[in-house]
């Protein structure tokens, strides 16, 4: 069986599309399947939608969560419930093909690969958008130590094994693409342009990419720290030498009053400081995240 795991909030005016086009090329592989839904809080008439749907097509579950948990959280949902052989994830938003998973599914079947992931070859988001992203992936491929992750996304289908891989990662601050990259399995790719939004803006503003990025790279990277500790050693040589100088100007006579650099050293020290207690306290931050142990998200009603 095949468990097809899509989030949506808000999608409305795309759940018609996205039902048929799902529908379509599941039918047209034609193993036994379910479609789950997970309705991150939407406010909108997203979930009445797809109860409508529902009534004609059995294999549609909906998990609706108890409030907006976030895109990451909403895939986790759906992992906790699949009980497919093969299971696919997808954004709602028709950015990523759904015909693609008949590919994927070949693939898997055909035991080439334990995990397909889609590669985005382009991408049609605005300019700064792609800007931001592509610097991301760089960042992130090499920090990570994680390999072949880079234009990847949620886009992907794998087999059992790597379910239940997914679903004995406990942490709380979820980056999934990462956490795929982490599990290891044999994985393969097949590459895709991705779509622009048809009809509505997209749910993840560059503030929430800008989050789910610094989550990335702090979860799965103490790169920042070593940044830290390699400044701090350049900083206590320079400051060596300088107290040196001081020294040997006290010592000689030729002491000036110091006002300026007395000021320069306490701002650049000062705030070399806060950057370094920033970025700890980004570490702390995720450790009490962890160590508070709250669920990822709650489910409010399951649609079965
Ligand atoms: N989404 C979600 N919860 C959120 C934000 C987004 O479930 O808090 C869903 C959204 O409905 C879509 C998918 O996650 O199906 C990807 O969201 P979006 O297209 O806004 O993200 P982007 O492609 O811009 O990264
Ligand atoms: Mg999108």
């Amino acid at each position: 069986m095949i468990s097809l795991i899509i989030p949506l909030y808000n999608e409305e005016k795309l759940v018609d599309e996205l039902m048929d086009r799902c529908l379509g090329v599941l039918n047209k592989i034609g193993e036994d399947f379910e479609i789950i839904f997970i309705n991150d809080g939407s406010t909108d008439h997203t979930l009445e939608k797809l109860l409508y749907h529902k009534e004609a097509e059995k294999r549609i579950s909906i998990i609706s969560l108890s409030r907006n948990f976030g895109h990451q959280a909403a895939l986790t949902a759906g992992l906790d419930f699949a009980s497919g052989d093969f299971i696919a994830m997808m954004d709602g938003d028709l950015q990523d093909p759904p015909e693609l998973i008949e590919e994927m599914y070949l693939l898997l079947k055909s035991e080439t690969w334990d995990i397909v992931n889609g590669k985005r070859r382009s991408r049609k988001e605005g300019f700064l958008k792609r800007v931001v992203i592509s610097v991301f992936h760089k960042i992130f491929k090499n920090v990570s130590g994680l390999n072949e992750i880079e234009n990847t996304g949620n886009f992907s289908m794998f087999n059992k094994s790597v379910l239940h891989a997914f679903r004995s990662l406990k942490e709380k601050i979820r980056y999934l693409p990462g956490l795929r990259a982490f599990v290891g399995f044999r994985q393969g790719f097949i590459e895709y342009d991705r779509e622009v939004r048809t009809d509505t803006k997209s749910k993840m503003h560059l503030r929430d990419l800008f989050k789910l990025g610094l989550d990335a790279i702090f979860s799965f990277s103490k790169t920042p720290l070593r940044i830290c500790i390699v400044l701090g050693i350049i900083g206590v040589v320079v400051f060596l030498f300088a107290g040196i100088y001081v020294l040997i100007a006290k010592i000689f006579g030729f002491a000036l009053l110091g006002w300026t650099s007395t000021m320069l050293s306490i701002y650049f020290l000062g705030s070399i400081q806060l950057i370094f207690l920033g970025v700890l306290g980004e570490y702390v931050f995720r450790i009490y995240k962890e160590t508070q142990d709250r669920p990822v998200y709650f489910v409010k009603e399951i649609y079965k």
